[in-house]
Order: C-alpha cells, then structure tokens, then sequence
C-alpha cells in the first residue's frame, strides 16, 4: 500500500509512505528519516528560516532521499508568488543537479501560472501533484504532460468542490492516494477513492510509480490493493 505524500508518516508493516518533513525541523536537527522521503522548502516557510539551499544540500545525497518537495504556488499566502516561483525553479534545479525522479508540487490557485512554469522546465523526473486540487477543466492541459501524477486524499471528502470534480476526471492511471497531515489510515483514503473511481488499478499504480521515482519496490507485495 503507498501513501504517495505524508507528514505524518506511521511505518507500520506492508505501506509504503513517501514522507515530506517540516525543513524548520530538519534543520534544527529534531528529524531522523525513518523510510522514503522528499525534502524541499514548503511555500508556507519561504523566508522562515535561515539557509534552506544548505539544508537541502546537505540531505540530497541520502538513500531513502527520492526527491525534491513540496515546493509550488500557493495564492493564498501573503509572499509574493515572484518569491515563490524563485524557490520554485530551485527546487527544479536542485532534482536536476542531484539527478532526483521527483518533485513534490503545493500547488493552490496557481494553475495558470503552473502551465508554463511546466512548459519550460526540461526536468524529467515525475511530478507528484500532492492534494490536487486541479478542476475537470486544468485536468484536461495537465494530463497530457506525461510527468505529472495526481494525488487525492482531502478532496474525497469534499463533493462538491473543484478538487473532488477533477479528481473523477484525473486519468485512471496516474490517480495516487495521500493522507498529508492528516494522520489518517491510508487504506480508508484508498478505499474512499476506489469507491468513487473503481477502475483506478491502485495497485498497478503504485508499483509503475514507486519503480519511476527509484524506489526498489519489485516483490509486488508491498504494492498490494487494500483487503
Ligand atoms: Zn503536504
């Protein structure tokens, strides 16, 4: 079983979760990584701290590190989005020069501005959309980049909302689940979702993308569907 994005990671037997720690605690030295996990500076702590690029360095190089995130666009904070597309190409930047197979995106009310951010960046790796909360209509520009997956966990609760909406049109074979911090069990997310969109191969999915960002999942098993 996968959580594809959490903060709240719980490690118990047969699930494999894909952790994004808080950086401030990271850099205090108050985090140990304890499985998978993506490191990046969240728009929420832009100009929170001191020196994200030496913190972010200095953990790259780790094994269980897959990646870069969350970075993105969030609209509804108070730095400017010009700040925030700065950290952004960073965190492309960084995946590149580590050679990194994911990056972890925050994105909220910023599709607009996304599009051609996504345009021109010659990164290769995957993009995770965590909580994505993309309409049926942005699904329609953003499917078609090969890149991109598309992570549900809070939006399933929310019906009538855009995210909930985008979710039953987001392309079956890229559809991940999340708990992010909400401390849920992932199999009740996964079988929320598979409730919604049974013809989701949860499973199948998990696998193709733990295999593409790097991770050594092969025995199946550990990719299995919720009983
Ligand atoms: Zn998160």
């Amino acid at each position: 079983m996968l959580d594809a994005h959490t903060h709240r990671p719980k490690r118990t037997q047969g699930l494999i979760e894909i952790e994004s720690p808080d950086i401030r605690l990271v850099r205090e030295g108050n985090w140990q990584p304890t499985g998978p996990f993506v490191l990046g500076l969240h728009p929420w702590w832009i100009g929170q701290m001191a020196e994200p690029l030496e913190t972010l360095f200095s953990w790259m190089e780790h094994p269980e590190c897959l990646g870069v995130g969350e970075t993105g666009l969030d609209k509804l904070i108070s730095t400017s989005l010009e700040t925030q597309i700065f950290w952004f190409l960073k965190h492309l930047d960084l995946a590149k020069t580590y050679k990194k197979s994911l990056v972890v995106l925050h994105i909220v009310r910023s599709w607009s501005e996304l599009k051609p951010i996504l345009r021109q960046s010659k990164y290769e790796g995957k993009i995770l959309l965590h909580d994505c909360q993309a309409s049926a209509g942005d699904l329609k520009w953003l499917e078609t980049d090969e890149r991109l997956w598309f992570s549900y966990g809070s939006a399933l609760k929310k019906k009538t909302s855009r995210g909930f909406q985008g979710f039953l049109e987001a392309p079956a074979g890229k559809v991940l689940f999340e708990t992010d911090d909400s401390g849920e069990d992932i199999e009740n997310t996964v079988r929320m979702g598979l409730g919604f969109r049974p013809e989701v191969p949860y499973a199948e999915n998990s696998y193709r993308f733990l295999k593409a960002v790097g991770y050594p999942c092969v025995s199946g098993k550990v990719c299995a569907d919720p009983k």
